[in-house]
């Protein structure tokens, strides 16, 4: 069995489906990590002694892998895209170089954003659509590529709902991206839309350590180091998801495994 994410920053792994990846990384199943950009625009520590893009890009590479190396992640690609111009990207292109990860590792199951970014990154919208776009190429035998074709079984995006955002931005902020003048905030996905939910509390240490990898994002959030157990597992003891599609199951009951129908 293989999973693949197909994300957009470094950090996306840890604080958006950490729990799963461990879960999954646990149960012997592999999982890869695909990350579109380096986050080379993102934060560093406080930005007072901020180096070049390149140099930010570098650490956040180093901290995306060793945070992999905690959630058990068999393998992390990166697309060498520039962070907060994916939208920007030539499609055909993007899309192409998702195929390629896609026809190499041929996972079952594959995931990535919802289609709102979480909270309207134009980074994450991107992945989402593109992502989605490489599934759909990847089956047709006319893409151009020269690995063979595959089927993905099941695509999900990941998803919060509201109780899950209430955490998480009591604990780092209050989530917005400002794009074309406009304010976005988090978007929460009513429950009765939520198709998987995984059950992921035995892992949220590991998620705490991968979480604590992203040094450069972390630095400002002074009140992540005292948070309880309780808290802890509010955050990464449960991740939801949307199924998009599934060429093996189907139905309205909520799913326990990304898995499930799958073999
Ligand atoms: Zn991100």
């Amino acid at each position: 069995m293989r999973l693949m994410a197909v994300l957009a920053h470094p950090d996306d792994e840890s604080l958006g489906i950490g729990g799963t990846l461990a879960a999954y990384a646990a149960r012997g199943v592999e999982t890869y990590v695909v990350t579109a950009t380096r986050g080379e625009r993102g934060r560093y520590f406080d930005n007072e002694h901020r180096p070049s893009d390149a140099e930010v890009g570098r650490v956040r590479e180093a901290e995306l892998r060793a945070a992999a190396r905690e959630l058990g992640v068999r393998e992390v690609a990166l697309l060498d895209y520039v962070d907060g111009e994916l939208d920007r990207a030539d499609p055909h292109e993007a899309v192409g170089r998702i195929v390629a990860q896609l026809r190499r590792v041929r996972p079952q199951v594959v995931v990535t954003f919802d289609p709102f970014g979480a909270y309207g990154h134009p980074d994450h919208v991107a992945i989402c659509q593109l992502t989605t776009a490489a599934v759909v190429a990847a089956a047709d035998p006319g893409s151009p590529s020269d690995a063979a074709p595959h089927r993905v079984s099941k695509l999900y995006y990941f998803v919060t709902a509201e109780r899950r955002w209430a955490v998480y931005q009591s604990v780092f902020k209050r989530l917005t991206s400002r794009v074309d003048g406009e304010e976005r905030a988090a978007v929460a996905w009513p429950g009765w839309a939520v198709s998987a939910a995984l059950d992921t509390r035995s892992h949220w240490p590991t998620v705490w350590r991968a979480v604590r990898c992203h040094a450069t994002q972390l630095a400002v959030y002074a009140g992540l180091g005292a948070l309880t157990p309780e808290q802890h597992e509010a955050l990464w003891g449960s991740e939801t998801f949307y199924r998009v599609f599934s060429s093996v199951n189907g139905g309205r009951s909520r799913e326990a495994d990304l898995f499930a129908g799958v073999r």
